[in-house]
């Protein structure tokens, strides 16, 4: 009898664990969901002297293009929102700018409903892109779209002479794949199964 009741405590036990929600599970039901007809109304917050409406012509752009989020129904507007911030921050004024969310690194925003893109980077882009600076603000934008539907993950490169994912980090020196500006498959599929589920 005392060994069935120590089990079923130990199976109670599990459960309320498997109940308790940790922090950033809290987190990620904070992220507002929709349907795959979405339409994100995105307020920009830039630093004082940067041009804002060259962002907002990024954002209307990526939004415009068939080759971008669009195509799973997503759509992004700029406008006054409470919930979703995309702007751009320097290494100094990102954590203020990513707050309450915390900051990735110096680099970004972690996964949530307010992404900022590096300003360094909107200026120059990093050594590891090949192409334009347009198409690089085009990535970071795409990029950060990702985050506010919901996507935390950054997937890998997957295998030399593949298309690096919008979503995926910058290369190091031995990934082989070919960063681009928009989504590509996997992006829209992860995107796609979150906005379903
Ligand atoms: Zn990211």
């Amino acid at each position: 009898m005392l060994r069935i009741s120590g089990l079923i405590a130990a199976i109670l036990l599990v459960i309320l664990f498997a109940a308790l929600p940790n922090t950033s599970q809290e987190r990620r039901s904070e992220v507002p969901r929709g349907d795959v007809d979405q339409t994100l109304v995105v307020e920009l917050d830039v630093p004082e002297g940067f041009d804002r409406a060259a962002l907002a012509e990024v954002v209307r752009e990526v939004d415009a293009d068939p080759r971008g989020w669009s195509q799973i129904g997503i759509r992004v507007e700029v406008g006054e929102s409470t919930t979703y911030r995309l702007g751009v921050a320097t290494a100094a004024t990102m954590a203020a700018s990513c707050a309450p969310w915390p900051t990735a690194g110096r680099f970004g925003c972690q996964a949530g409903p307010v992404a900022m893109i590096y300003q360094p980077w909107w200026d120059e882009p990093p050594p590891w892109w090949e192409g334009s600076v347009d198409d690089y603000r085009r990535r970071a934008v795409n990029h950060e779209i990702g985050h506010m539907v919901g996507l935390r993950r950054h997937p890998p490169c997957p295998g030399p002479g593949g298309p690096l994912p919008v979503m995926a980090l910058p290369p190091r020196d031995e990934t082989q794949c070919e960063a681009q500006s928009w989504p590509v498959q996997a992006d829209l599929d992860a995107a796609s199964g979150l906005l379903d589920g």
